[in-house]
């Protein structure tokens, strides 16, 4: 009964009406009341004092004035009208800008009246301005109380336009939380407020909104934070301990020939103490009678590949299948040539699937997979399709992870009677705090160590009129018998973003190596040519790769030693990470040039710089989150699982470490959650369980 009242449609708020109510639901997602309560402040600001316009500076973020408006005047035509309001107070003047909804603005202002501005100022031919900002009449505007917390709320362009801002929002929750206050209940146990000494939920809802004080805001928004790591962590954790308990997996009882003739006998090299860690990890895992679900982690040329080969064998020595799926045919068919060469001389059937595999040879396929006359199969998404169907699966590895979704995963456990092993591999490093969150649920393997003898690669940015200077040093390694990638952002022309065409560059770089053979690749050729040029130039008869990002992840070929990256300012940190691990997998030393404009965005540069300084990958991807925010990191947005509100997993890593190692023991004791001094958490769980994602299906 209570909570229903928090379910009212937005639209049933005084004030906000169906066409406000829309508003608030497309463009904030906002459909009730509770979503407004937790739609929360992002900032708070001082509306107790107002500034001087000579006060402001580079440093003003939102500043409040106050002053007369001396003059009004429309500039411009079409897209670019804008209408000017000119405001002085004793110290100066500054313009107010304004370039929608001038229609209903240019007859508000009075000239010669007193306005109290609020709002944020931007240096344009500089001199200060303030586009958009909130005004008030003076006269009015005493009549409100004077705010040193006062609440700025997320909205968007579309909404600000029609009057959906910050203020109204602030001024409907107001309105809203005396109707709620009553409704909103306690999520934490006593236990848990008594130790952590957290606020209740009314009153940091409250708070949050309208705080009292500094002290009451800074322990609401630790109570909310803490709140809502905690119920991701517990769910996920529940979720596991559930699995875990109900879920049978597959027991690999033994090490048996496979696994044996291959390290003793066609291994070349010695393996890594990180990587016989991780195997020794995975094998306590699948002998356990339980079903394994782990996420590994390495940078890039760490091996992982070979540990996930490893542990296949381990299967196969068990009388189980094993697959490999990788995101892209370029990288299932290199794992397909690179694991035969491996086991070649063992008795052991490998096969590829792939969205061009041929029907009638799919067709044996999948008969041999279900009387289990194959051993092994790597392949692609084609992998997941319904008719694929194996006799004895045993473990599934998904290379590569950031390229699937969540439900993908999921499909690979129906497609054995018993749920096979599951071995989830990352591309690059992510950052342990987001790992937590996103795969929350998994066990977590890192191998932390390369190979021996690899010579760390060498970075350089050089500008767009360095070209020269780069096609010197390219022919120079070539020369000595090098290959060289040369890496483009974007396949067709752009007439907005004014990028090399990659044909362009093909055609370019041809004419200033007319000596060379250049291959061509990218994502609009057909898989057998792209085959065919990929094994051109791994078989050395091309010296130059000209590419997309279709290179982007896993391709193996140790001869190439340059990486040239046009345009490098466009591509995120991970993608240049990884572009970049293509080189540095041989004896000789390595190169990666970045080439930009001149014009750099500060993140831009930020990210060039990361690469240029180092080539640890858990490092860059740390600065990858602190850039973006986890929302925008790859594969994320898709899982749906971050979804936060008030926490942040870089700033906040503490409490979300707490959250989880408090989670772990309230759920080791009562996995279930039925102790009466959880019911309240149980009672959350399944409230959250409403509105997100189907984390049953996460793996
Ligand atoms: P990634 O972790 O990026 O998938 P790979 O598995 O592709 O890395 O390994 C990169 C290269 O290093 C491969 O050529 C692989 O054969 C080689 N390699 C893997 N493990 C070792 C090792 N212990 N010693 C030497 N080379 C290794
Ligand atoms: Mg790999």
């Amino acid at each position: 009964m209570e909570v229903n009242l928090l379910d009212t449609p937005i639209e049933y708020l005084k004030g906000v009406g169906p066409k406000r109510g829309e508003l608030l639901r497309k463009e904030l997602g906002i459909s009730t009341y509770y979503d407004l309560l937790t739609h929360y402040p992002f900032r708070y600001v001082d509306k107790s004092r107002f500034y001087k316009i000579a006060e402001i500076n580079n440093d003003s973020a939102y500043v409040q004035l106050r002053g007369k408006i001396v003059d009004t005047e429309m500039l411009g035509k079409g897209a670019s009208q804008r209408f000017v309001v000119t405001l002085q107070d004793d110290s100066g003047t500054l313009e107010l800008v304004y370039f929608q909804g001038i229609k209903w603005i240019k007859d508000k202002f009075t000239i010669g009246s007193e306005y109290v501005v609020f709002g944020k100022p931007s240096l344009f031919n500089g001199r200060y301005n303030i586009s958009h900002p909130d005004t008030e009449l003076f006269t009015e505007w005493s009549a409100t109380p004077a705010d040193p917390l006062h609440p700025l709320y997320s909205t968007s362009e579309k909404s600000k336009s029609q009057g959906v801002n910050s203020r109204l929002l602030s001024k409907l929750t107001k309105s809203l939380l005396p109707q709620v206050k009553s409704c909103i209940l306690e999520t934490l146990p006593s236990f848990i407020l008594n130790e952590l000494k957290l606020i209740s939920r009314q009153e940091a809802l409250t708070n949050i909104h309208f705080p009292a004080n500094l002290e009451l805001l800074q322990k609401a928004t630790a109570r909310l934070k803490f709140e809502e790591l905690f119920f991701i962590q517990l769910k996920l954790l529940q979720f596991k301990v559930h699995r875990s308990r109900t879920v049978q997996g597959a027991v690999f009882s033994k090490i048996g020939d496979y696994f044996n003739s291959f390290y003793n006998e066609h291994l070349p090299f010695e393996l890594t103490n990180a990587q016989k860690k991780v195997l020794r990890e995975i094998r306590l895992d699948v002998g356990s009678g339980q079903q394994m679900n782990r996420l590994l982690q390495g940078d890039v040329g760490s091996g992982k590949t070979l540990v996930a080969l490893m542990c296949m064998l381990m299967a196969l020595d068990n009388g189980f299948q094993a697959c490999l799926m990788a995101p892209t045919e370029i990288l299932a068919t290199q794992h397909f040539h690179s694991i035969s060469k491996f086991l070649s001389g063992l008795d052991i059937k490998v096969d590829l699937l792939t969205g061009s595999t041929k029907a009638n040879q799919r067709k044996q396929l999948h008969k041999q997979l279900e009387n289990t006359d194959l051993h092994l199969l790597i392949g692609t998404h084609a992998l997941l399709e319904d008719t694929v169907q194996f006799g004895n699966l045993g473990l599934v590895v998904i290379d590569e992870q950031h390229r699937f979704g969540v439900e993908q995963r999921a499909k690979l456990w129906s497609k054995s009677e018993m749920p096979p092993h599951i071995l989830v591999m990352t591309a690059t490093p992510i950052p342990r705090t987001l790992a937590m969150t996103l795969y929350g649920d998994l066990d977590y393997s890192v191998i932390d160590e390369l190979p021996p003898g690899r010579k760390p690669i060498k970075t350089y940015h050089f500008y767009e009129n360095d070209h020269s200077k780069v096609y010197n040093f390219l022919r120079q390694q070539i020369e000595s018998g090098r290959q060289a990638y040369i890496v483009y952002p974007l396949i067709e022309e752009s007439e907005t973003l004014d990028l090399k065409n990659i044909t362009d560059g093909f055609e370019t770089i041809c004419k200033v190596f007319p000596q060379y053979k250049v291959s061509l690749v990218h994502g609009r050729l057909k898989a057998d040519e792209k085959e065919a040029e990929m094994q051109r130039f791994k078989s050395g008869e091309t010296q130059i790769m000209v590419a997309t990002t279709v290179i982007e992840v896993g391709v193996d070929v140790p001869n190439a030693s340059v990486m040239v990256i046009e345009n490098s300012e466009r591509f995120g940190l991970s993608q240049l990470h990884q572009l970049r691990g293509r080189v540095g997998r041989g004896a000789d030393q390595s190169h990666c040039i970045l080439m930009s404009s001149y014009k750099l965005s500060k993140d831009g540069r930020t990210r060039i710089e990361t690469m240029v300084r180092t080539n640890d990958g858990f490092e860059i991807s740390d600065v990858d989150l602190r850039l973006r925010g986890p929302g925008d990191m790859e594969g994320t947005r898709q899982s749906g699982v971050i979804d936060l509100k008030i926490a942040d997993i870089i700033r906040d890593e503490a409490i979300l470490k707490y959250a989880r190692r408090l989670a772990e023991k309230i759920l080791a004791v009562d996995p279930k959650l039925e102790d009466p001094q959880n019911e309240l958490l149980s009672r959350q769980l399944k409230f959250l369980g409403r509105k997100r994602t189907d984390w049953s299906m996460i793996s």
